[in-house]
């Protein structure tokens, strides 16, 4: 199947501009702070007028002001989005950008997708790029070795859906380690529920874009992935034989008829031994 990203929804940039329809969040602090490391993060410490802070407040002010030279933080950017709406392609092209920018970059997958091999991560449309397929993040680090991790800037992370430990990693990457990390994965599962960590880490993130589809019965925006299987398991990994994106109406009629023809065959396989035995 065609991935459909609307162009002008499509961020090239791993930083979003502000007014970015898709930017929900963004804390401008930090790229001023990121610029111009002489300027404080919290130049509102200061002014604080609650007594009883003042105390943290000033110690807080000195911590600051006698850390100059302290490394710059990392980032966190977040895409998110239903199936076949340009997600991995999105991610794939901000790390092409910051590769294009000098930048040592690594991608990470879950090994849980086989779909294409696991050596390489490739889009829908057939953009491919090298990566590591892993059961966790936890054992990226010692996997990729230590001192090629000190050397990484970016770490771009696909299907992140299956990742349980991708709040501690993000968290650990870009808080501790500076790193900027781009995280692509599905926001919700075929049944519009969270999926996996991935809703979790927003509170964590500078930035959060949401792409849309197009649906496949009508053409309008699809927001959501909707199963076109029986299968009720939540993970069930498939690409257009088992999933497709559609608008909320196509959704909403969409699994109504899924159930209902789920219904027709669970009481049809009820119905079977009495056949078969007789
Ligand atoms: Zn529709």
């Amino acid at each position: 199947m065609k991935s459909i990203l609307n162009p002008k929804f499509a961020a090239l940039s791993p930083h979003l501009p502000k007014t970015s329809p898709f930017s929900l969040f963004s804390l401008p602090y930090h790229s001023i702070f990121r610029n111009n490391p002489q300027q404080l993060p919290f130049p509102t410490l200061k002014a604080t007028p609650f007594s009883s802070n003042s105390f943290l407040s000033r110690a807080q002010n000195r911590t600051l002001q006698t850390e100059p030279t302290r490394p710059l933080s990392g980032e966190i950017h977040v895409i998110v989005g239903p199936m076949f709406a340009g997600k991995t392609t999105t991610l794939l092209r901000r790390i092409q950008s910051e590769t294009a920018n000098s930048k040592n970059v690594a991608i990470i997958k879950s090994s849980k997708d086989t779909r294409y091999g696991l050596d390489s991560i490739v889009t829908h449309d057939g953009a491919k790029l090298p990566c590591w397929a892993l059961t966790n993040l936890a054992s990226f680090k010692h996997k990729f070795g230590i001192e090629a991790y000190e050397k990484l800037d970016v770490i771009g992370i696909d299907e992140a859906q299956f990742f349980e430990d991708l709040y501690d990693f993000c968290r650990e990457a870009a808080d501790h380690d500076g790193k900027t990390v781009i995280v692509a994965g599905l926001d919700g599962n075929y049944l519009r529920r969270s999926f996996g960590s991935v809703l979790d880490i927003i509170p964590l993130a500078d930035t959060v874009t949401k792409l849309t589809a197009l649906c496949e019965i009508c053409g309008e925006r699809a927001f959501f992935t909707l199963r076109k299987t029986q299968e009720t398991q939540v993970e069930l990994i498939g690409g257009g034989d088992v999933y497709m994106p559609v608008c909320r109406h196509h959704y909403v009629n969409g699994q109504v008829a899924v159930e209902a023809a789920r219904f027709v065959l669970q009481s049809h396989k009820v119905e079977c031994p009495s056949h078969i035995h007789k």
